[in-house]
């Protein structure tokens, strides 16, 4: 095990909060102390915000770290990890802050722990720029389970940007070694769905978006389903899911004060209609999320509709912590080809 500290620039490429997540992760994995500088330069309120401060504190607890910097708006921080261990934990940002992204910070590590591990996770858990729950539990989850671990969920509360108050428990249920896994080919698209979720707002939101994509979205077959859910403040999100031979893919739109149904359902439809057309199993999100459990795997492929800029920082990020190859190439111009190891 190489002992050097790695240090991080973190105004790389798009300079967000995922360079510091997939940097902890790798850190209390490797067993290498990590200096990171300029978090998150690249975005408007730059340095650590509360649900980065507390994805730092919550893989301090799991790993017994020592961390210089971890104060709100701090641009640099030191964090020497120790054994990564399992068990019951709690972690509550307090705010809406994304409960999925601080999960993201600690499930690589507590996914080949010695342990099993039970979190509880109070924040937002359908925010704008992160995985919805929805997301995790039925498209990124299922993945992660085929490479070995047991990772289950179980929403207690939904919390929805900027109320917050959400409740998430996660088992997991860790392997020594992640298996490979390969994912080429979407095959058939066998179910589409389009669901609204609605909390303390009329479900006529719901209803507008779900029915703007069975008239806009190509589908004869399409499933349309409106629910109301629990949560202490108001929030519409609306998912379109794509249930394949190889894969379950889920796009996203959330609503928006001021922002008509049918603009939010017009966006979920574009990028429906851009995974559609592709024929890759994998979309721009789930595509940046495998890398770290492919790396660790020491090998995978996948085919993804779109290369974004996230994708690329994490390959970089940890092309620095891990010795592995990344191979990127398109295949047309709508697929490209990511292969690790
Ligand atoms: P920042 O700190 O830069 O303000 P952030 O901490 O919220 O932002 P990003 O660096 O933007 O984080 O990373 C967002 C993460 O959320 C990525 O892993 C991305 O794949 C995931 N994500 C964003 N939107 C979705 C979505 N609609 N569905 C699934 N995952 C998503």
């Amino acid at each position: 095990m190489k002992e050097e500290t790695v240090t991080i620039d973190g105004s790389i490429g798009e300079g967000g909060g995922q360079i510091l997540r997939t940097s902890l992760a790798l850190s209390m994995i490797m067993g290498r102390s990590l200096r990171m500088e300029r978090i998150r330069a690249g975005r408007k309120k730059s340095g650590l915000q509360r649900q980065h401060l507390v994805a730092l504190k919550a893989a301090q607890e799991i790993s017994a770290a020592t961390v210089q910097g971890a104060e709100i708006g701090s641009s640099e921080i030191q964090f020497a990890p120790g054994r990564v261990t399992g068990g019951t934990h709690n972690f509550s940002i307090g705010s809406a802050g994304s409960v999925a992204l601080v999960l993201q910070t600690v499930l690589p590590a507590l996914m080949i722990a010695g342990e099993t591990s039970n979190l509880t996770l109070e924040g937002g858990t359908h925010n704008p720029r992160a995985p919805p729950v929805d997301f995790l539990e039925r498209v990124f989850l299922p993945v992660l389970n085929r490479m070995g671990p047991t990772v289950t969920t179980s929403i207690e509360r939904y919390g929805f940007y900027p109320v917050g108050g959400g409740c998430l428990h996660v088992n997991i249920e860790p392997v020594r070694k992640l298996a490979r896994i390969d994912l080429i080919e979407r095959g058939q698209i066998r179910e589409s769905k389009a669901t609204a979720i609605v909390a303390c707002l009329p479900e006529s939101i719901g209803h507008r978006e779900v029915r703007f994509v069975k008239d806009n979205l190509d589908i004869y077959d399409l499933h349309v389903a409106v629910r109301q859910v629990v949560s202490p403040g108001p929030g519409n999100a609306l998912f379109i899911e794509f249930v394949s031979d190889g894969i379950t893919e889920i796009i996203t739109s959330f609503g928006k004060r001021g922002v008509a149904s049918e603009t939010v359902a017009m966006d979920a439809v574009k990028e429906a209609r851009r995974y559609i057309a592709s024929g890759a199993p994998v979309g721009p999100y789930l595509a940046d999320q495998l890398l770290i459990p492919m790396a660790l795997a020491n090998g995978g492929a996948f085919r993804t509709c779109q290369m974004t800029q996230h994708t690329l920082t994490n390959i970089n990020v940890i092309k620095r912590f891990i010795d592995v190859n990344v191979e990127v190439r398109p295949i047309d111009d709508k697929v490209w080809h990511i292969e690790i190891g």
